[in-house]
């Protein structure tokens, strides 16, 4: 065993020192890949160490370096070491996090890193928190919570009853949410006629002022980091209006939330602690493994209505089972790596990482401003730029550079035009980082 682990240590290594000057991303179709590790089962077993040496080899044209400080696409966290290493042992320690019984260690690593969410982003001490896949299954649990206690709130048993027959629901959201808040209500059995759609501003912000009037069992789901601009919804003035006509206050705050964790930037998120439920990331902007989201929440007895696997467990006597705030029962023991994260950083270390993302973001756009139409405020970790006010332009530019190898970005629509999409969210972005993307961008869109 630790001839292997040792083999495998060295193998991790040699992928992170390399992970700043390997090409970024590579062609490489499925039907190489596949044939590259293999594509019939054998019939006899290979000694382990073999088979990891084998599959690094052989995935390693199909790996795309999100972690090395050069990756820009989408929004993607890198891993900060004490994240990976704990990580690591979360594989070794094989814990359930799911039941006390099975891992009082992950439950308290889920304690404690619930109790510093809510320090950090400056909610109640007695919020509920569960570890999620991500931020798609923590929208999820957010509003499983929420369509829970609306319709208790209008008499409507739905764990026993069901949504039969039950009272409507309206679910308020703005125009610029993210696709998972619409996959998550279709789950949830609520479809696109029951949405009320909110006009945004010229940044993708939900208008305060634009908000219907709300009747009857209502969820208002507002966005903290719009995935184009990174714009923040004004929270707390639509929370005021939202909870004054009886309605639960959403937040997706996938990865804008973490501004909260800033002095500097917290002004940004004002009145995220008066939501009632917050969805977010640890895998983009905390900077931990893949996979890792957070469900928050100011009702934990909602929470649990909602979630919890068996009436049965009602009394537990201050344990914690996991099982009670995800949607998941077995799964993966997701607090280690937040817990060494927060760890490694402190308070001071996390609200610089997130500072630092952002004013790298405002060099960018600087920088760019004169070759390129910057099309957003730089106000988090977002740029949208555009080359020549020409989508074919802007695309074939996102092309070069994915196929450069030096950088990635990704191309998107923003009001109905094809920008450039500039992501600031890897701890590991440095100054070379930058001067690679700026270069990159130049170069190609001249050619
Ligand atoms: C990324 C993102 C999500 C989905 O998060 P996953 O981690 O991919 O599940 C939801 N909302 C917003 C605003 C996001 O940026």
């Amino acid at each position: 065993m630790k001839e292997l682990l040792d083999a495998t240590a060295t193998l991790a290594a040699s992928y992170l020192e390399q992970a700043g000057t390997r090409p970024v991303a590579r062609s490489a179709s499925l039907a190489e890949m596949v044939e590259a590790i293999g594509a019939e089962l054998p019939d006899e077993g290979v000694d382990p160490t073999t088979v990891i040496e084998d599959l690094a080899r052989g995935v390693d044209p199909g790996l795309v370096v999100t972690n090395g400080g050069r990756f820009f696409g989408f929004v993607e966290g890198g891993v900060l070491p004490a994240a990976l290493a704990a990580d690591w042992l979360t594989s070794t320690w094989d814990q359930n996090p799911g039941f006390y019984a099975l891992s009082p260690a992950a439950a308290a690593a889920e304690e404690i890193c619930r109790r510093w969410l809510c320090d950090l982003f400056h909610l109640g001490s007695a919020w509920s928190a569960g570890f999620t896949t991500g931020a798609q299954l923590a929208n999820f649990a957010g509003l499983a919570a929420a369509r829970h206690h609306v319709l208790a709130n209008a008499g409507w048993d739905l764990e026993q009853r069901g949504l039969f027959g039950a009272p409507p629901i309206t679910v308020v959201v703005g125009q610029e949410r993210h696709a998972t808040v619409d996959r998550a209500l279709r789950f949830l059995g609520i479809g696109r006629d029951q949405l009320a759609i909110v006009d945004v501003d010229d940044q993708g912000r939900m208008r305060a002022d634009a908000l219907p009037a709300i009747d009857g069992p209502t969820i208002v789901c507002t966005q903290a980091g719009n995935v184009n601009t990174g714009a923040i919804d004004p929270v707390g003035e639509i929370a005021d209006r939202a909870h004054h006509a009886g309605a639960w206050v959403h937040v997706d705050g996938a990865f804008g939330l973490w501004a909260a964790a800033s002095p500097e930037l917290r002004h940004l998120t004002d009145g995220v602690e008066r939501a009632d439920s917050i969805a977010t990331d640890g895998h983009k902007w905390l900077n931990v493994p893949y996979d890792c989201g957070v469900i928050l929440c100011a009702h934990p007895e909602a929470h649990r209505a909602a979630l919890r696997l068996s009436a049965d467990y009602l009394v537990r006597n201050g344990e914690r089972q996991g099982s009670d705030w995800t949607p998941e029962s077995s799964r993966r023991a997701r607090a280690f790596a937040v817990y060494a994260a927060l760890r490694s950083l402190g308070r001071r270390g996390v609200a610089e990482m997130i500072e630092r993302s952002c004013a790298q973001a405002r060099r960018i756009a600087e920088r760019l401003a004169g070759d390129f139409e910057v099309l957003n405020d730089v106000t988090l970790n977002q740029v949208l730029i555009r080359v020549g006010n020409d989508d074919d332009r802007t695309r074939r530019t996102a092309a070069a550079i994915q196929h450069g190898g030096e950088t990635w970005l990704g191309t998107t629509v923003w009001q109905g035009r094809t920008a450039l999409r500039i992501s600031v969210s890897d701890h590991a972005i440095d100054d070379a980082g930058i001067d690679t993307l700026v270069r990159a961008l130049t170069t190609a869109a001249e050619a």
